[in-house]
């Protein structure tokens, strides 16, 4: 479409010929409209916490000020907010780095299911203060495939972490792996991890955003579970970075199941499977 292309001619280096530079002004005003968005929504996100405690510590120095269990809970409260702006900024950090990586394939090799049962361990405590009973599918032996483990282990520390604190409810966290001998999205043999809870689930209409930077469901709750709204926006960078997929399955009122696709090895082209870099 004319109207959206812009053709600039250029001085000419060599003093003959002719050359121009063509850029879709549509795709460039989409990108800076999105990095708009990102920062509204990230100073949104540090102001809350901020605003509220600031008004904690007025508080304390004025009406508040001999009040010993007042200042207590608005201690706490206050901790809790420094916390969450802390996650926040580390998932911040997390998610440029994995986005400066996209393109840059793991040259390391990762032992699946050890990675996995490390991950369940450190989990462990977590599960049970949610009254979780876990069950692990498929993760024994060994099973190497190409991998960076600190970012595979965030991916699925995240996703059990949202497992536990959404899914709670069904008592149940279900850690699976397996292989797949041929997926058709990466062209060849793969290995699935699924990770299922038998909570509360998720409406349709959302699935298609959840892995958006802070698109929540209900974002009062996410907040009050301290969470950050970039988990499964990391995730799904991660994912990428393996070129692998990330598909989440869902049906309100019975649980959800998010299943981490990965290449069992290098393709032919260096890794990158035809279909690129979309999850
Ligand atoms: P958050 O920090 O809010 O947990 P995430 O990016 O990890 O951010 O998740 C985005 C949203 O997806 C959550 O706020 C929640 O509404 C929804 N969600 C994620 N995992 C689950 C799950 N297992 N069950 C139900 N809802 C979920």
């Amino acid at each position: 479409v004319a109207a959206d292309i812009t053709v600039a001619r250029l001085p000419l280096p060599l003093g003959r010929g002719a050359s121009i530079a063509i850029l879709d002004r549509s795709e460039a005003e989409e990108a800076d409209q999105m990095r708009r968005d990102f920062v509204a929504n990230v100073s949104h996100e540090l102001k809350t916490p901020l605003t509220a405690m600031i008004g904690f510590i007025e508080t304390l120095r004025g009406p508040a000020r001999d009040d010993a269990r007042a200042r207590d809970r608005f201690l706490d409260i206050m901790e809790r907010e420094a916390a969450r702006m802390n996650r926040l900024v580390s998932d911040l950090l997390s998610l440029s780095r994995v986005q400066s990586e996209v393109r840059r394939r793991p040259t390391t090799m990762v032992d699946l299911p050890m990675l996995l049962r490390g991950v369940l361990a450190t989990m462990d405590p977590a599960a049970r203060a949610a009254g979780v009973t876990v069950e692990p599918q498929g993760l024994s032996g060994s099973q190497r495939v190409p991998g960076d483990p600190d970012q595979l282990v965030q991916v699925f520390q995240n996703l059990i972490q949202n497992a536990l604190k959404y899914g709670a409810s069904g008592g149940y966290l279900g850690v699976a792996l397996r292989r797949i001998e041929h997926e058709p999205l990466l062209r060849g043999p793969a290995w699935a991890v699924d990770i299922r809870d038998k909570g509360e689930g998720i409406e349709g209409m959302h699935l298609p955003r959840l892995t958006e930077r802070f698109y929540r469901v209900d974002t009062h709750r996410s907040r009050a579970q301290g969470g950050t709204g970039l988990g499964l926006a990391i995730v799904k960078h991660i994912v990428n970075r393996h070129r692998g997929r990330l598909r989440i399955d869902s049906v309100r009122g019975q649980g959800s199941v998010f299943t981490v696709i990965l290449p069992e090895g290098l393709g032919r082209d260096g890794g990158v499977p035809a279909g690129g870099l979309r999850s």
